[in-house]
């Protein structure tokens, strides 16, 4: 609870941000529809506690510190930040296209990939047009469509939690500008399939703007995944989104980046906001490459303990969806929010969708086996 000083400060907050649309206390006439954006719902942090040890397992971050030499990049580059940073963070965009093999020009840097997503809806979407996403997803898709004044259509997963592709496919209309594919899909874990995307794409009228969101790829380890950096090689309507939040452990330093053919690749800069990545993220980011072996060796480590705790609710009778991702997903539909409120009381924050399901990031093995025991309990 907060305390009444508190409360006040939140509640001025709040004014400018949640019902700033529709307030009638003053300030400037805002556009219409700003009050149908629904706010961004970020994982949340536990409460401190005395008696256990908390476990934040809500945002699908990785429970592992940076590396040494990630740290001292960012201690380096902490010397130089009374300079604004490279504008084209021209070092980090080599060091991905050499990471890709594919040409600089094709390489766009954001402040995380949740940036390019907007970069990419301001680029091609306005009012009038549609922008379609399968439901439930990425939380950003639907507000994205909203920002840039889109109609945001979602197409429902299917049973199996996975993309209906051909659903998906058939809401197409001459408005629609940006389809987001998100493989594997945050909340549920499942991919899309390398045959699915090509099917897809062939579907798709080559003028649409194809969004392939890849932040959880590195942990994919299934062999018919798709690629789909292949896939905007040979489609200049694709592109694809990586991010050093997830796998490369650098959520707090906000840095994400697209691939796409070079004309696309440049309408997603003059969307993005000047400077936006950090001379801090863009060292890290750097040293990040440089010590992918180690740190993929990290992501292994994650997807086995991702394995570990899928056979072991199995073991114990639960129905879990297969994931590829650094999170696992429980279809809970009414006894989401009073699962979660247990999880809570044991000192595990996971992210719940309250009437749906909970996705509980895989974490340290305490972690992991603290909510193996909690959900055992769902039985
Ligand atoms: C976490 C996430 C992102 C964005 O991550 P950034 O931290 O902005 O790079 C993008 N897409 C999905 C599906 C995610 O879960």
């Amino acid at each position: 609870m907060v305390n009444g000083t508190a409360k006040g400060a939140a509640g001025c907050a709040a004014k400018s941000t949640d019902d700033g649309a529709t307030s009638d206390a003053g300030g400037p006439r805002l556009r219409p529809g700003l009050d149908l954006i629904p706010g961004y719902r970020a994982g949340r942090r536990p409460e401190p506690r005395t008696d256990l040890i908390t476990y934040k397992v809500s945002s699908n971050e990785n429970p592992y510190p940076p590396l040494p030499r990630v740290r001292e990049a960012i201690a380096a580059a902490a010397a130089e930040v009374n300079r604004y940073p490279d504008p084209g963070s021209t070092q980090l965009v080599a060091a991905i296209a050499a990471h890709h093999d594919v040409p600089e020009t094709d390489v766009v840097v954001a402040t995380g990939a949740v940036a390019l997503c907007y970069q990419a809806a301001h680029a091609a979407a306005g009012p009038g047009d549609e922008v379609i996403y399968p439901w439930r997803s990425f939380e950003a898709y639907p507000i994205v469509a909203h920002v840039c004044g889109a109609k945001p259509v979602p197409v429902a997963l299917t049973a199996t939690e996975e993309h209906d592709l051909e659903a998906m496919a058939t809401m197409i209309t001459p408005v629609t500008r940006v389809i987001f594919v998100c493989t594997p899909n945050n909340p549920t874990g499942t991919v899309v399939t390398e045959a699915q995307l090509t099917a897809f794409l062939a579907a798709v009228p080559a003028d649409v703007l194809v969004v392939v969101d890849e932040a959880y790829i590195e942990f994919a380890d299934r062999t018919d995944v798709a690629d789909g950096v292949a896939a905007c090689r040979r489609h200049p309507n694709v592109m694809v989104l990586r991010t050093f939040s997830k796998a490369y452990g650098l959520a707090g330093l906000r840095v994400g980046y697209a691939l796409a053919q070079a004309p696309l690749a440049q309408a997603l800069r003059k969307t993005a906001l000047p400077f936006g990545v950090s001379s801090l993220a863009e060292a890290a980011a750097i040293a990040s490459l440089a010590d992918h072996t180690e740190l993929m060796q990290r992501v292994a480590d994650l997807a086995g303990e991702r394995e570990r705790m899928i056979a072991e609710l199995r073991a114990r009778g639960l129905a879990i969806t297969e994931s590829q991702a650094n999170f696992i997903w429980l279809r809970l539909g009414g006894r989401t929010a009073e699962f979660s409120r247990c999880c809570d009381e044991a000192g595990l924050t996971i992210r719940a969708f309250p009437g749906e399901g909970v996705r509980v990031t895989i974490g340290e093995p305490a972690a992991n086996d603290r909510f193996i025991e909690l959900a055992a309990t769902l039985i």
